[in-house]
């Protein structure tokens, strides 16, 4: 039986592939998935993997965030440390919360890209520090 695409009006046919390797994105982070298999539409590119090609897809996807969330946590500890401040110290600096850092570091939470972007200005900048502590 055809399997028609649900996602475009071309209400194509979608096309098997078997054993393909896909790439999955998060951020600047990327991950390959191979042995991946499902159905391809022809008019919009969409996919529709088969069950496990899904789970497998998901699972790498899951992973990549983790690794992101960690990644930044790791930064973030980094870059406050060499600033000599505390967590508490940083999630004033930053808002969110007096939690906020210690959910950073430890990967629970991603921290906004205007946090993210602060401590790696301070990073190359330390010194600016003691301005921000003024205010
Ligand atoms: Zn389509």
């Amino acid at each position: 039986m055809a399997k028609l695409c649900v996602c475009c009006d071309a209400q194509r046919e979608m096309t098997a592939f078997v054993n393909e390797t896909h790439q999955v994105v998060f951020r600047d982070l990327t991950r390959d998935v191979d042995g991946l298999s499902g159905f391809r539409c022809g008019a919009c590119g969409e996919i529709e993997y088969d069950q496990a090609s899904a789970d497998r897809y998901a699972e790498a996807g899951d992973a990549l965030i983790f690794e992101a969330r960690m990644a930044v946590g790791i930064e973030l500890r980094r870059i406050r440390k060499k600033l000599r401040i505390n967590q508490v110290e940083a999630s004033a600096l930053t808002g969110g919360g007096h939690n906020a850092f210690s959910r950073y570091e430890t990967g629970k939470v991603i921290p906004t890209p205007a946090v993210v972007n602060l401590f790696r200005l301070l990073d190359r900048h330390p010194e600016a520090i003691k301005e921000l502590r003024r205010a």
